[in-house]
């Protein structure tokens, strides 16, 4: 009884102490209309989250924050916060990134909102690229140059010997020429170090490549599993290109971490309970990519009905790997597909997950595969400052997700609605 009394009063000291209470040195306020910490917890209405150097001391009801004396971020106050978001494929392929070491920052600047910051990405994977660039592209958003995400990179994929795959070929000559196509394990090897220690953060393996006309190029078995065992003797990250399923079954074998996309099919293309099973025991994430479908099929004049059904059938993929408790994560391919809108990619999600399992998606489950989840995904203390603000709440219509009015990374707006 003494116990639950002094417990009351705490707490009530605490909140009499919240409410008007002064707010650290150097914080900034940020309140919200709705609050989402975490995909897994419930929305809080009133919210506010309070941030300094970079990260959050306190988030919850905004009666229960201690604001007073804060910055604000008038413009982007009184949205629906998130987490920042991840996608978790992207590419710096494109010309207008080229040259990272000579490029005017603000040029890099315009292509970076216009790709990445403006739709909420405070991290991203890029799944294949010129790692030199890449890189310098990494080191000059973190001086300051100019805003961006975070950026993991995959760096230099490997391809299968003779491998490019044929929607590759009209790449930049001279970056195609870069692309490593070992022919043994030792040549391999040498790849995935040379990629690590140019400042890769993962291993992209293509096991099989389209070469036209119906053939496959395929990776090595032995020449996969070196360079995936390398890699995880690092405690880095696999992940694949898995084209279809015969793709898949080789991920499997080569122990493959990340699918960087769902496999297209026919309109008949199920992933069976079994290969579900498979890759679940091999703990596989999969990143569904569902708008590149649709993408294709508009570039390459395939007749509506084929299109719907075979992206029916990509759907039905991602629905069918979480409802066995498979892990998802939000991709686009962007970078490769031009359209940096992700809308599409929200609505096709939402055929097969609630908006919760989107947001986590975008934020818990990254940051989870990445091992950085005491580091980022939720809005709670001790995590960095990254959010974003959205314009009208994603659990109303997941095309919401896409309405972003800011994005902050490390309490730092890297994007704001209002000043462009
Ligand atoms: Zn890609």
């Amino acid at each position: 009884m003494r116990n639950a009394a002094l417990f009351l009063s705490i707490a009530s000291a605490t909140l009499l102490a919240a409410c008007g209470a002064r707010a650290p040195e150097g914080a900034t306020v940020l309140t919200a209309s709705r609050l989402y910490v975490a995909p897994d917890r419930p929305e809080i209405d009133d919210g506010a989250v309070l941030f300094v150097d970079g990260r959050i001391v306190a988030a919850g009801r905004a009666a229960e924050v201690a604001t007073r004396g804060a910055k604000r971020l008038a413009a982007c106050d009184g949205g629906t916060v998130t987490a920042g978001f991840q996608n978790s494929h992207v590419h710096f392929t494109a010309e207008k990134f080229a040259n990272a070491d000579t490029k005017p920052s603000a040029d890099l600047a315009v292509a970076m909102t216009e790709m990445l910051n403006r739709w909420g990405f405070t991290t991203v994977v890029d799944t294949a690229s010129n790692v030199a660039n890449t890189v310098i592209l990494r080191e000059r958003v973190e001086r300051g140059d100019f805003s961006g995400p975070r950026i993991l990179t995959a760096g230099f994929p490997l391809f299968p010997k003779d491998g490019i795959p044929i929607y590759l070929r009209d790449m930049p000559p001279d970056l195609l020429a870069m692309f490593p196509q070992p022919d043994s394990v030792e040549e391999a090897l040498a790849e995935v170090q040379a990629n690590f220690d140019a400042g890769a953060d993962a291993t992209k393996l293509f096991l099989m490549t389209p070469q036209g006309g119906g053939r496959h190029a395929f990776m090595q078995p032995d020449i996969a599993l070196a360079a995936a065992d390398e890699t995880h003797r690092r405690g880095k990250l696999v992940l694949a290109h898995p084209t279809d399923i015969e793709g898949i079954n080789l991920a499997i074998e080569a122990g493959v971490d990340v699918l960087v996309h769902t496999t297209v099919g026919d309109g008949k293309t199920v992933w069976d309970a079994a290969l579900l099973e498979q890759m679940l025991a091999r703990d596989m994430a999969v990143v569904p990519t569902l708008m590149l479908f649709p993408y294709e099929f508009g570039r390459q004049n395939v007749p509506r009905s084929v299109a719907e059904a075979a992206t029916a059938d990509v759907v039905s993929q991602v629905r069918a790997y979480s409802d066995v408790g498979g892990q998802v994560l939000f991709g686009t391919d962007v970078g490769y597909v031009t359209d940096y809108d992700p809308t599409a990619e929200y609505r096709l999600m939402a055929r097969a997950l609630s908006p919760m399992q989107i947001l986590a998606s975008l934020t818990t489950a990254p940051a989870e595969r990445w091992k950085e989840e005491a580091q980022r995904g939720r809005v709670a203390a001790g995590m960095d400052a990254d959010l974003v603000v959205l314009d009208a709440d994603p659990a109303a219509d997941a095309a919401n997700f896409a309405k972003v009015r800011c994005t902050i990374r490390k309490g730092r707006p890297i994007f704001s609605a209002s000043a462009e």
